[in-house]
């Protein structure tokens, strides 16, 4: 018997006391899912950053912490946590964020603003340019950059990407390390922030990388708050940036009389872009333990060297 701590919460508890033991039995796994094991006998624990286990010291048999969301950097700065982390990679997950990403490109690229807010009377026929001519960067190529840029390039549009490491992803021109940075941004129409918050990533968008985008160049941030400096922010838009759409911010909820909220350049999304999927997200759990039972290495481990 596996002993696996649920602890990323009362409100998450429901979906997934009902997707984790049917991917465990699938995995051949007799598991004892629980939300109040007994620390010495947890063999697993499922959770999140703001979970209900914030001091992993007494879980000393513990062989694995499955974090449920993408992003670490809210977890990996807690001392106690000395066991092997793995982050989320879920097809679920990676759907929504591909659809929101998708969503937002092409309101941006098409101009629908110009129509939904302009039912007036007045006869707009302005044409935009097909998807080929309006190049597109992306910024992080893991599981949910590489998608997004795979996606968009399907869609036609010249896709170019980054990473600290060289990839190689069809229709894609992908650039690596902090040389390829200006290379992959240089009069970019459309920005995509895919990037995980590290000490490398804070503030990556500053004055300078915001002045190599084309004139009118639209910011879609799904990634993390801080990966922009919001006041070289908002100066650029005062000055050549087009829009910018923000789904993170450096504190969330974002307070109401943030400047953000009235900017007629900004679109505010709550932090929506997308959500682990309990269903799709229970196979991957699943899987990780059934490694871990295995001897085999687990997937999706946090290098804490690198933070992500
Ligand atoms: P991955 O870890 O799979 O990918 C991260 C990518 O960023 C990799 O390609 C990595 O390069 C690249 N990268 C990291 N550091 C650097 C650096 N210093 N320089 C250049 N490239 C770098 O993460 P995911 O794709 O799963 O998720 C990305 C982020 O999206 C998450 O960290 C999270 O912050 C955010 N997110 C937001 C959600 C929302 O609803 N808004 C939902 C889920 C996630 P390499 O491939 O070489 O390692």
């Amino acid at each position: 018997m596996v002993n696996v701590l649920f602890a990323a919460g009362a409100k998450r508890w429901p979906d997934y006391a009902e997707a984790l033991p049917e991917a465990f039995a699938k995995a051949g796994l007799n598991v004892d899912l629980a939300r109040d094991h007994a620390p010495e006998t947890v063999d697993y624990i499922v959770t999140s950053p703001n979970g209900d286990v914030q001091d992993y010291r007494p879980y000393t048999a513990c062989k694995l912490v499955q974090n449920i969301w993408a992003g670490v950097e809210n977890i990996t700065d807690n001392p106690t946590l000395t066991q092997p982390l793995a982050r989320m990679v879920d097809p679920g997950l990676t759907q929504g964020m591909v659809e929101w990403v998708t969503g937002h490109a092409l309101r941006h690229h098409l101009g629908m603003d110009l129509h939904i807010h302009g039912q007036d009377g007045v006869w707009r026929d302005f044409v935009p340019p097909l998807a080929w001519d309006r190049p597109v960067t992306v910024l992080g190529l893991g599981a949910l950059g590489a998608a997004c840029a795979t996606t968009l390039a399907g869609l036609g549009f010249p896709v170019r990407g980054w990473a600290r490491s060289a990839k190689d992803i069809d229709g894609v021109e992908t650039f690596a390390g902090p040389g390829g940075l200006s290379q992959s941004l240089d009069k970019a129409q459309i920005v995509i922030l895919l990037l995980p918050l590290t000490d490398a990533t804070r503030h990556i968008m500053n004055t300078e990388r915001l002045a190599l985008l084309a004139p009118d160049a639209v910011i879609l941030n799904p990634g993390r708050g801080s990966l922009i400096d919001n006041d070289a922010l908002l100066g650029a838009l005062d000055e050549h940036l087009g829009h910018a759409t923000l789904d993170v911010f450096d504190t969330e909820p974002l307070p109401p009389e943030h400047p953000f909220w009235a900017h007629p350049k900004v679109t505010v999304t709550p932090h929506i872009a997308s959500e682990t999927r309990p269903r799709t997200a229970a196979t991957v759990i699943a899987e990780n333990i059934r490694r871990g039972e295995a001897g085999a290495p687990f997937r999706h481990l946090v290098d804490r060297s690198s933070g992500y």
